[in-house]
C-alpha cells in the first residue's frame, strides 16, 4: 500500500508530506533507537471525529523515550495538540496516527546524541491484518523467535529497534501461510503476537498474560479488560503456555491496529470451534461502542477533533 497525503507535522510545523525526509545517517536509521506510537480515530455514531485514548499513547511515547535516555523537545501537551492538527490539516475523520520521535544526523556511532525530533503522520487505515479475517478468524503459528529478554529489550517502551524480533516472527509465519505470529516469553510462557496483546477463553473465564510476560502494555488490552469486565466477565491477568491455548474455547488478539482479531487456528489446532466465539464477540461489539463513542462511560478516553 503506497500512501501520500497532504501534510506531516515535523517538530511543531505542518510541512508538506513529500517534504518530510531526513538524512540518510539518521541514528535512529542505523541503529533502532527511537520510538513511536499507533492511535487510531474514529468517526463516532453522532458524525464527529474522535482519538482514542490520546494522552494516553503519547504519554506511553514519553515513557518510552525515559526508558532510552531521549529528550523530546516539546510537551506532551504539544504533541497531543499535533496530532489533532495533522488529522484537521489532511481532513482525517477516520485514520491511523504514527507519532514518532527519531534522533536526526550530524555525528555517527551509538552515542551520537543527534537532535531530537518529532513527527506526527496519519492516513486512512482499515485492516491491519488481511481484509475479511475478522470474520472468520486468524490462523497462527507459536513462532520460534522467543520475545525480548527484560534484559535484552525494555518491552514497556515501543521503541523502533525492538520491532526487528516482530518482523523476524511475522515474516517467518507468513512464508509458512499463517496470518500472525505468537511469541513466547524466554521461560516458554506466552507473551504476546508481533504488535498485538493476546486473550484466552476457557470455560467462561478470560485470560490474558501479565505485563510480566514481556508484553508491550497495550492500551487496547488495558481498555478490553475494563470492558470484560463492565460485561461481567471475570479476566485473569495469569500466565499460561502455549498448550493451555490449544485446548482454549476462544483465543483473540488485540491492538490499536488490528483492534478485535478473533483466532480460529493455533500451529493447525483449531480453537474451539474454529470461528469467532461468542466472548470474543461480545467484547469486540462492546468495543467498538466504546471507541465509536455510543458507550458513553469512558468519554474521556475520547478526544473529538
Ligand atoms: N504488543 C506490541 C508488540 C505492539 O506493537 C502493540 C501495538 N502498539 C501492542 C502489543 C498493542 O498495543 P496497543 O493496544 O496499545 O496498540
Amino acid at each position: 500500500m503506497s500512501i501520500e497525503m497532504k501534510s506531516i507535522w515535523l517538530d511543531g510545523k505542518l510541512i508538506p508530506w513529500n517534504e518530510a525526509n531526513t538524512h540518510i545517517l539518521n541514528t535512529t536509521l542505523h541503529y533502532g533507537y527511537g520510538a513511536f506510537e499507533g492511535i487510531r480515530c474514529y468517526k463516532c455514531e453522532d458524525g464527529r471525529s474522535a482519538i482514542f485514548r490520546l494522552e494516553e499513547h503519547i504519554r506511553r511515547m514519553f515513557d518510552s523515550c525515559k526508558i532510552l535516555m531521549i529528550e523530546i523537545p516539546f510537551t506532551q501537551e504539544e504533541v497531543c495538540k499535533g496530532v489533532v492538527e495533522t488529522l484537521k490539516d489532511n481532513d482525517l475523520e477516520e485514520c491511523y496516527i504514527r507519532p514518532f520521535v527519531y534522533e536526526g544526523s550530524g555525528s555517527m556511532g551509538l552515542v551520537a546524541y543527534n537532535p531530537v525530533h518529532v513527527a506526527i503522520a496519519a492516513w486512512p487505515w482499515s485492516s491491519y491484518l488481511a481484509d475479511g479475517l475478522s470474520d472468520k478468524g486468524a490462523k497462527v503459528k507459536v513462532s520460534s523467535f522467543s520475545r525480548h529478554h527484560p534484559n535484552v529489550g525494555m518491552v514497556r517502551g515501543k521503541i523502533n529497534g525492538q520491532y526487528v524480533n516482530s518482523t523476524l516472527a511475522k515474516r517467518d509465519a507468513q512464508k509458512d501461510g499463517f496470518d500472525e505470529a505468537i511469541m513466547l516469553d524466554t521461560s516458554g510462557y506466552v507473551s504476546e503476537a508481533t504488535a498485538e496483546n493476546i486473550f484466552a477463553v476457557r470455560d467462561g473465564i478470560i485470560y490474558t498474560p501479565p505485563l510480566s510476560s514481556s508484553i508491550l502494555a497495550g492500551l487496547t488490552r488495558d481498555t478490553v479488560i475494563h470492558v470484560a469486565r463492565g460485561l461481567g466477565y471475570e479476566v485473569r491477568e495469569e500466565s499460561f503456555q502455549r498448550d493451555f491455548m490449544y485446548i482454549c474455547d476462544e483465543i483473540f488478539f488485540c491492538g490499536t491496529a488490528v483492534e478485535i482479531m478473533p483466532v480460529r487456528e493455533i500451529d493447525f489446532r483449531s480453537i474451539g470451534e474454529g470461528k469467532p466465539g461468542p466472548i470474543t464477540n461480545a467484547v469486540k461489539e462492546q468495543y467498538f461502542k466504546l471507541i465509536r463513542g455510543s458507550w458513553t462511560e469512558k468519554q474521556e478516553w475520547l478526544t473529538y477533533l
